[in-house]
Order: C-alpha cells, then sequence, then structure tokens
C-alpha cells in the first residue's frame, strides 16, 4: 500500500510541488498549526543545484521573522558590494544595486544572499520535517484533482501516482497549492490562462570553480561586454562563482543552434566575455542556457480552493527577481483553522497581481537592456543600452522595490486608514522598518522585526511615548482593554501577539507604565523607534502589524476601541 494511503489520506492541504516554494509553504503552514502533505513527482535527492542563487534584503527579513535567515546564511555567501568593468576597467554602474548596500537603510540585511537553491531546498525540507515530522513524498506525482461544492469539510480530492508502485490513491483536503513550477499541471487542469511572452533571447547559467584576474572576484561583479551583453559574476556557497551572459542570435548560430552549446562550449564563451580579464576553470558544477517566459496566471485562486504559488503564478527573468512566497501562507492558515473570513484570503490575488506585474513590467526593460537592446521605454536615446541599465538601477524607488525594501500595498481591507492619519508617519499597507530595541534587565539590543516573529498572529505593539506624558492615556487603554466590548473579547485571543515600546529607561513593566503591561515590553530608550514609525512620544500610538510585517493600522492610544472595525473586516468572531 502507497505510504500515503497508510498514513494521510485526509488533511488540511496539499501542496503539489517540492520546490522551494513548495517545501517554503509546507514548512509555514505546519508552523501555522495546519496539518499538510506535499507531493514531488522527482527524486529530488538526485537532482542536480544551480537553478536560483541570489537573495535579496526584504527576502532575508522576511525568512528571518519564520527562523529560516540564519541556516540560509550560514550555509550560504554573503555579499556586500560590487564593481562594474568595462574594457577591462571600472567603471560607474553595474548589475549591484546601488554598489554598496551598506546604504540601503532601516534594514539589517544590508546585504544579498547567494545560495544553490538544492542548498536552500534542503534547508527548507529540514526545518518542514522538524515541523510536520516528515519530509516531501518523492516520486508521487499529482495526476488530477475534482472539487466538491457540496461538500464543506474537505471538498478537494486530490489522485496522486506512486511513482514507483504505479498505484494511485486519493487524498481529500480543504485546499490545494500548486507549487509546481512554470509548466504547472495544477494550473491547466483548474484552466487558468497563462498571458504573456517568451523572449527570443538566450542566457547562460553556470557555477563553477574559478581563477581569475579581475579585481574583488568576491564581490557581486559585472562586466559590460560588446559581444555578450552585461555579465553577471557572482561569488556563491562553498567557493563557487555564478557566471552568467547573454548568448546572442550569432552566437547561436555559430554553434548550430542552442543544441550544439555544450558546456565546453558555454566555458569557451564565457571566456571570451571576460576579456581582457583572464579566466580559468578548476571545475564546472552546472551549466544552463535558457529563455525567459515573462507571463502572470489570469488568477492566483480558482474556486476558492486552488492556489497558485511561484512559478507555477508566474515568471521572469532571474535579474529582477525577489524570491519565495511568504503571503500565502498565513492568510490560508488562519482561513484552514476558521480564524479569519473568506476577505482575507481573497487578499493573495489582490495583493501579489500587483507586485508581480511591475516586477514583470520592470523585467522587460531590465532583460532588454542586458541584451544590449533598447527597451519602449528607452526608445530615441542614443547613449549605449549600459548607461541606460545604470539610469534604471540608479533609480532608487526601482532599486528599493527590487530588493523587496520599497514593496508596499494599496488601502484595502488589510491595510487600513481608520483614525487620524497623523498619528504616525508610518502608513498602512507599507513595510514596518526595522529597528533596535533594548530587553529589559540585560539591556541587550533586540531588533524589532525579531520580536515580531511571523506566526500567523497580528501584533498589536503600544508605542508607549514617553509615559511621563502618556501615563493617563496608558491607564485608560487597560481599563479599555480589561473592561471591555473592545477587540480584545470579541476576537480569539490565539491570533494576537501584545507588545509594549517605552520611549524611556527604566526597570520594570508595570513601573514604567503605570499600568499592567501590554504583553512583553522591550525599551526604546533612545526613540529611535518612535522617531522611524513617526510617533510622537508625548502621544503614543497602537500600530497593528500584519503577521507578515507589513502594517494593518494604526490607531491613537485612546483610539483601541476602533480595532473592532479593522478585524471585523477580516477575521471571524469568537
Ligand atoms: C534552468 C533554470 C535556471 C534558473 N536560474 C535562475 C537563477 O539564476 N536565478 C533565479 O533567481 N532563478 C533562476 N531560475 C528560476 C528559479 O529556479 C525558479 O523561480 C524557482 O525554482 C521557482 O520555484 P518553484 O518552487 O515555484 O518551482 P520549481 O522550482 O520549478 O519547483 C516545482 C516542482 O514541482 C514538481 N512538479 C511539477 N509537476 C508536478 C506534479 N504533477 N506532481 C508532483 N510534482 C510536480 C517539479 O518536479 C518541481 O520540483 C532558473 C530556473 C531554471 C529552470
Amino acid at each position: 500500500m502507497s505510504r500515503f494511503a497508510e498514513t494521510q489520506n485526509t488533511v488540511d492541504v496539499v501542496i503539489v510541488g517540492g520546490g522551494p516554494v513548495g517545501l517554503l509553504l509546507t514548512y509555514q503552514l505546519a508552523r501555522f498549526g495546519c496539518r499538510v502533505s506535499i507531493i514531488e513527482q522527482d527524486d529530488k535527492t538526485q537532482s542536480s543545484y544551480g537553478r536560483a542563487s541570489t537573495m535579496w534584503p526584504r527576502t532575508i527579513e522576511l525568512l528571518d521573522q519564520l527562523d529560516l535567515a540564519e541556516p540560509l546564511i550560514q550555509a550560504g555567501m554573503i555579499t556586500r558590494s560590487g564593481l562594474h568593468f568595462h574594457e577591462g576597467r571600472r567603471v560607474k554602474g553595474g548589475l549591484m544595486y546601488g554598489n554598496r548596500m551598506d546604504k540601503l537603510g532601516d534594514t539589517f540585511f544590508k546585504f544579498a544572499l547567494h545560495l544553490r537553491q538544492r542548498l536552500t531546498e534542503e534547508i527548507f525540507a529540514d526545518a518542514a520535517s522538524k515541523e510536520i515530522g516528515s519530509t516531501h513524498m518523492m516520486l508521487h506525482r499529482m495526476q488530477g484533482f475534482t472539487i466538491d461544492q457540496n461538500e464543506d469539510s474537505h471538498p478537494v480530492t486530490v489522485q496522486i501516482k506512486d511513482l514507483n508502485t504505479e498505484e494511485v490513491v486519493d487524498i481529500k483536503c480543504k485546499y490545494l497549492i500548486g507549487a509546481d513550477g512554470g509548466k504547472s499541471t495544477v494550473r491547466k487542469l483548474a484552466n487558468i490562462s497563462f498571458e504573456g511572452e517568451h523572449t527570443q533571447g538566450r542566457w547562460i547559467r553556470m557555477d563553477a570553480r574559478v581563477t581569475t584576474d579581475m579585481p574583488n572576484p568576491r564581490c557581486l561583479n559585472s562586466i559590460d561586454s560588446a559581444s555578450h551583453g552585461q555579465i553577471l559574476w557572482c561569488p556563491i556557497d562553498n567557493g563557487l562563482t555564478r557566471i552568467g551572459y547573454v548568448f546572442s542570435g550569432s552566437l547561436i548560430e555559430k554553434y548550430g543552434g542552442v543544441e550544439g552549446v555544450t558546456q565546453e562550449v558555454a566555458m569557451v564563451e564565457a571566456k571570451q566575455a571576460l576579456h581582457p580579464f583572464k579566466l580559468e576553470f578548476l571545475s564546472v558544477d552546472w551549466f544552463t542556457i535558457y529563455g525567459i517566459g515573462q507571463r502572470i496566471a489570469g488568477t492566483f485562486c480558482a474556486n476558492d480552493r486552488v492556489f497558485l504559488a511561484g512559478d507555477a503564478g508566474h515568471t521572469h527573468s532571474s535579474g529582477s527577481a525577489q524570491g519565495l512566497n511568504t503571503d500565502l501562507a498565513w492568510k490560508l492558515a488562519l482561513r484552514v483553522r476558521g480564524l479569519a473570513k473568506k476577505a482575507l484570503l481573497d487578499s493573495y490575488d489582490a495583493e501579489r497581481r500587483q507586485v508581480v506585474q511591475t516586477v514583470i513590467d520592470n523585467d522587460k526593460v531590465i532583460s532588454t537592456l542586458i541584451s544590449g537592446h533598447y527597451p519602449p521605454r528607452f526608445q530615441g536615446r542614443s547613449e549605449p543600452t549600459r548607461e541606460l541599465l545604470t539610469e534604471w538601477f540608479n533609480d532608487l524607488n526601482m532599486q528599493h522595490f527590487t530588493l523587496g525594501l520599497g514593496i508596499s500595498y494599496p488601502l484595502s481591507l488589510l491595510n487600513v486608514t481608520i483614525a487620524d492619519p497623523s498619528v504616525a508617519t508610518i502608513d498602512p499597507g507599507e513595510r514596518g522598518p526595522d529597528v533596535y530595541l533594548t530587553s529589559l534587565g540585560t539591556g541587550d539590543p533586540l531588533r524589532l522585526q525579531k520580536i515580531l516573529s511571523n506566526r500567523a498572529k497580528f501584533s498589536i505593539v503600544v508605542f508607549s511615548g514617553n509615559t511621563e506624558y502618556t501615563r493617563l492615556a496608558l491607564v485608560d487603554l487597560r481599563t479599555t482593554i480589561t473592561a471591555l466590548d473592545s477587540f480584545v473579547n470579541v476576537f480569539p485571543a490565539q491570533i494576537f501577539q501584545w507588545f509594549t515600546i517605552p520611549a524611556t529607561f527604566g526597570n520594570g513593566g508595570q513601573e514604567i507604565l503605570g499600568c499592567h503591561p501590554f504583553g512583553k515590553v522591550y525599551l526604546d530608550t533612545e526613540m529611535k523607534a518612535h522617531e522611524m514609525y513617526g510617533v510622537d512620544i508625548r502621544r503614543g500610538a497602537v500600530i497593528v502589524f500584519r503577521p507578515d510585517g507589513w502594517i494593518g493600522t494604526v490607531v491613537p492610544l485612546s483610539g483601541v476601541g476602533q480595532l473592532n472595525h479593522y478585524f471585523d473586516a477580516i477575521l471571524n468572531r469568537r
């Protein structure tokens, strides 16, 4: 009998695809209290390295809030800067977003993290198996599913074939996620369109152990080459280097078509591309020649039961990639556990779609310029494309968007201006910036984002200001919360985590506040957090962080009763 039939024929969520996105979703859903099964058709222990290799700051922040950044950093390679070369000389610009990432502002992850996709997958699989006691079911293929609209509890039945035994088993679930890559079977079976283009251009990517006389070869460098486009030079884990370059139509012709592009050809052309720098290969770990599909699914959710994540929902080049999916799991988990309304889950498509569309629009510009052509946006300009690429990357908004730090969501049910918008300068829908706080007692510095760990809970953070000014308001707040008919008694307590941040020094929470603290107390002794979030220390504020670290809403200390409105739109009452 198939291992599935023995163990888990009814679960909350079935995930198809054991790539990075499927594994990360599995880990998150298990961490958030769901029963989940993940199936993978390949024997991943046999698969080669290569594919995705870089994570930008916001991705690392989000993974840190899931306790995953540390193992990835331990396994990977960090770059903080990059040089750009033209004809053997350093020139301005390049692929590195702003050349020096220490200029990046309010993130503590002022670096890019590089490791090969298989290592990332192993770390996610390991984390998931610690949560669910087993890892993905390899050599199992999803071959169909049905949805019984008349069944409330587990309406989706997924047919899974054990590729060892050819046996087909059914698993029943509440939700199905297609994380099964760009050619997604789930997407096709759900009749979801996948509109977009496939570029004519081809790119080489290779991971190799090399020697070179290029200056600073362990930086994230780039080279502007007349024959091979913009060349990517990226140090990755275990002393390897990822090299990427454009394989033009004339090169394809030279080798008699894409089929003629062997590893030896990729090495010969890489040497040409790097000229006048020298390049010697000690070994090649992986190489590929590929084209780019810039496509987006017509919907990321079908029949309210089937979701698409990762490449199954959208594809584009790696140049603009932001990495991984952390916006579905918490919404789905709260819905599975009966805590959230459907509107919360509906926001997955709405919020993700507008970000993905911008990624794809940017990608069209970047990949065209990297190939040495002029995209419509730059038609009529006569400068070399490398200068236009530099202009594009120097645009701060563009940089911040691609690095993820500048992504914000529009006002919606989840991102709401409830009260006076002058309570704080941070706005609903913005990423919550990171800042050091001080722990009581030891005085250890602690990062706010670390404290707001993602456990699929909303964080209610009382920025209590300087208590010399706010003590009365805090006592009133405590009385409202204890007396209440406010959201605290109306919605399930397990959905919230509470914190208080006084802008003062002190030796005890109660002592500082003059009333029982709201959750754990961390001190903002230098008032940096209040300043960064734009909270007046004489007035204080209550800031609601969504589980994924974006700002949900902001209210004054006296306005906490209004949070009923906010949570009523997205959560079920007790
Ligand atoms: C050759 C190549 C080079 C790349 N290089 C880069 C790069 O340099 N940088 C970068 O950022 N990105 C790169 N990418 C893209 C990156 O690898 C993807 O964005 C990423 O892997 C997407 O993750 P995913 O989990 O959504 O899908 P995938 O990693 O594609 O995983 C999908 C999984 O689903 C499984 N599956 C499919 N159908 C079924 C089924 N019916 N039943 C069970 N399992 C199924 C597949 O076997 C696969 O393991 C590259 C991709 C390719 C193909």
